[in-house]
């Protein structure tokens, strides 16, 4: 994605596109892919960017707050920024610590329960773990 397209679809998502969002934003939104903070972090560094840990995690807060990614939880210690943001499946694989995702046509289901009352369904996400063998 060209820095122009970045900055583009960052102020779509109401945010003010700053320098430093828009390298974090350059990162995430260069293909459909999950990214650990730390992972981000070394990227940057790679790259020779200044940019501090802690304006990284603020960063990541407001993009997944106002919708340009998506946070998916794996573990309460374990936290992914996914650059797809519609709800979807993945598989973690709790040995290498990859999240991949699943085609929504290949996961269905025969039964789910009635909602809670006064509820609606937000949305229906699976997460498979799986270990290597
Ligand atoms: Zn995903």
């Amino acid at each position: 994605m060209s820095q122009t397209a970045t900055k583009s679809v960052i102020e779509k998502h109401g945010i003010l596109p700053t320098a430093q969002r828009l390298e974090i934003a350059a990162i995430l939104l260069e293909k459909p892919q999950h990214l650990s903070a730390d992972q981000i972090i070394d990227q940057l560094r790679l790259s020779g960017s200044a940019v501090s840990k802690a304006t990284v995690y603020n960063t990541l807060k407001l993009f997944s707050e106002r919708g340009l990614v998506k946070e998916v939880m794996v573990d309460p210690v374990r936290k992914f920024y996914d650059s797809t943001t519609h709800p979807h499946h993945h598989f973690y694989n709790v040995d290498t610590g990859q999240l991949a995702d699943i085609p929504d046509d290949l996961v269905r289901f025969d039964s789910l329960p009635d909602l809670p009352e006064g509820t609606r369904q937000e949305s229906v996400e699976v997460l498979i773990k799986v270990r290597d063998v």
